[in-house]
């Protein structure tokens, strides 16, 4: 039986003490901010004006409220968004969160992020954002089985296998997508309901999942950081790196990174800061964060604040929290030869500028973090085929993926002499471009 009572939302409570920080970008314009990067980019190639201009606002905006029971028996209303930004090149294709921080602003520029990654590694989807403005902390699963069966229900046919496609984000996990799953098909008919799985990506194996998705998205930030380090003749098992998140992306890539021989020397989540110049074991520390829901109190490490953590003199640092981490502030005081953006837009444009002028490099969020979204194409198309790959499959087909995106982007940069962001972009646009050119506008 699935436990509802008060006991289970105080243990979440307490995994949450103290209270989360504030977060820096509630009352930032994001997606103007994530246009800034885009105009460069567009400036810098001559992208069609019409091009530019359609993909400077989402296709649509769907704005869901919608009430649910609570355990004590009362009824609360909750507001839940999906954003479908572009579908030019496949069906819409992003992650759902649920944060107490959802907006609209910020969840246009997520869903604008996905066209630009998608189409960077060439997968065949559009880009969308969606997202339930709670605190999944504060609900016991019951209740959050509940919000995202109603979520679910009220996007009703604005999901789809051959629509729009979700998959988890910060606060979402495998489970989230399984009741999705469920809602969908059992709302759809039974004619569809098999194919209907395919409505989202990130499920458990069991139900129809991909072996390799949980770790995919800090597996693809390592595959960037290998070829970066190859690219540079740097000896990775001789580096050092700090991780901002230590939740399924930031742990993942620490593991994983970690396994090839680097040393974990610093990491921030909502609930403080540790540091170990000699090392941080990653399993440990995950294990510690599965029981205790946050770094602080890590018996491995001695703790340590936020202006130390950014400061932290390594070689190599993920940030793999939120957006607008890295901000004006923050960039002047990094001490890292490398940014392997593990977060969707964790570095302010303005601090961008910071970081290219002090000769940080950056590996771009629409390319570093683009496996997850890879694994989850292995995983709709695993889904429609009735088919099951092995690990190695899967993680043999994501380095190819990942390797070929890394190789274009770089080129990209040295050919155009432009930064590896703007690079990115370029890349991007440039497939969008095309379709645009061949297909026209309907009608
Ligand atoms: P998660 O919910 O598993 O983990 C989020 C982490 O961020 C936690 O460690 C949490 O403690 C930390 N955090 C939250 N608020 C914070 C604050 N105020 N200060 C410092 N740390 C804070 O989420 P995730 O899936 O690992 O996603 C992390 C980032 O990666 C997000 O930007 C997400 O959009 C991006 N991303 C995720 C995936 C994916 O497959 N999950 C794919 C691509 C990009």
């Amino acid at each position: 039986m699935v436990p509802t009572t008060s006991d289970e939302k105080a243990g979440k409570a307490a995994k949450r003490a103290p209270r989360p920080k504030a977060v820096t970008f509630e009352n930032v314009a994001l997606f103007d901010q994530a246009l800034t990067l885009f105009d460069r980019a567009a400036d810098v190639m001559g992208l069609d004006p019409h091009v530019r201009t359609i993909l400077q606002q989402p296709k649509n905006q769907i704005t869901v409220n919608f009430p649910v029971r609570m355990d004590d028996g009362r009824f609360k209303v909750f507001k839940g968004y999906r954003i479908q930004h572009n579908n030019v090149l496949g069906p819409y294709k992003g992650g759902i969160r649920y944060a107490r921080f959802v907006r609209t602003d910020e969840l246009k520029a997520m869903a604008f992020w996905m066209t630009m990654k998608n189409s960077l590694v060439g997968v065949p989807f559009g880009g969308a954002k969606g997202g339930v403005k709670i605190d999944p902390l504060l609900f016991s699963d019951s209740e959050l089985q509940r919000i995202t069966r109603r979520y679910t229900h009220a996007l009703g046919m604005n999901i789809g296998p051959e629509w729009d496609i979700p998959a988890p984000d910060m606060g979402t996990n495998a489970q989230t997508m399984v009741w999705i799953a469920d809602t969908y098909v059992n709302t759809i008919g039974s004619a569809e309901r098999f194919a209907g799985r395919g409505v989202v990506t990130g499920k458990t194996i069991n139900t129809g999942g991909s072996l390799g998705r949980d770790e995919a998205t800090g597996r693809g930030v390592i595959c960037t950081v290998r070829s970066w380090a190859a690219e540079k003749g740097v000896d990775l098992a001789k580096t050092t790196f700090a991780v901002q998140g230590f939740g399924n992306v930031g742990s993942f890539a620490a593991k994983i990174l970690g396994g090839l021989g680097a040393t974990l020397v610093a990491v921030q989540d909502h609930t403080g800061a540790v540091a170990n110049p000699s090392g941080i074991d990653p399993a440990a520390l995950g294990a510690h964060v599965r029981a205790r829901g946050g770094v602080q109190g890590f018996a491995g490490a001695k703790a340590s604040d936020d202006a130390s953590f950014w400061a932290t003199r390594c070689d190599i640092l993920i940030p793999a929290a939120l957006e607008y981490q890295i901000t004006e502030e923050v960039a002047p005081t990094l001490r890292c030869r490398l940014v392997a953006e593990g977060a969707n837009g964790p570095t302010a444009p303005a601090a961008d500028a910071v970081l290219r002028k002090r000769g940080i490099e950056v590996i771009p969020d629409i390319l570093c973090n683009a496996g997850g979204v890879v694994v989850s194409f292995f995983e709709w198309t695993q889904n429609r085929r009735g088919e099951s790959w092995t690990l190695e499959e899967v993680r043999g087909k994501l380095q190819s993926y990942m390797d070929a995106a890394y190789a274009q982007v770089m080129a990209t940069a040295r050919e155009r002499t432009i930064d590896a962001r703007t690079a990115a972009y370029v890349v991007s646009l440039a497939r969008l471009q095309a379709v645009y050119r061949e297909r026209g506008i309907f009608p």
